[in-house]
């Protein structure tokens, strides 16, 4: 059986990557019910409860990968700063980027075809480019360069 550190929030919830934030919501409700230990005494949902016995908790790993899932999938912009991992982590394994970058590190170019585009110098010579209208609403995007293989995060102010 597959490692459940392996599988996506998503497949943590058992819903699909499509879901509605009212699906994820029922998903997570039900994830609960099925992973939360019945046994009071192991409550991974209060963490103000007294100390248990991990031994005689079967879900005492799976718990905090439900609660992890939740926090990012409730929230919209860090689903979508994960939902770009994870499209990243489809199309090349392992998922890894260069560097992470803040905005103001990237230079502006203004393109009277395309707009404004956001560029970082890549290793290979070419560079990272980012449209300005795919950060609305980012607190992070992933960005590959033109040219080779790499990719970047960087960090928007998010609005
Ligand atoms: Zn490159």
């Amino acid at each position: 059986m597959e490692r459940t550190r392996t599988l996506t929030h998503y497949q943590v919830l058992g819903v699909n990557q499509a879901a509605t934030p009212e699906q994820i919501k029922q998903a997570y409700h039900a994830a609960v019910l099925k992973h939360h230990p019945d046994k009071a005494a192991c409550s991974m949902l209060t963490p103000t409860c007294g100390p248990h016995d991990q031994s005689t908790c079967d879900n005492a790993d799976v718990f905090p990968l439900v609660q992890r899932a939740w926090e990012v999938l409730r929230d919209a912009s860090q689903r979508a700063a994960y939902d770009s991992l994870l499209s990243l982590k489809e199309m090349q394994t392992p998922l890894a980027y260069q560097d992470e970058l803040d905005l103001e590190e990237l230079d502006l170019e203004d393109h009277e075809a395309v707009g404004r585009v956001l560029t970082y110098p890549c290793r290979c010579g070419d560079k990272y480019a980012l449209h300005e209208v795919d950060i609305a609403g980012r607190n992070s995007v992933v960005v590959p360069c033109r040219t080779c293989s790499n990719h970047v995060l960087v960090r928007t102010p998010g609005t």
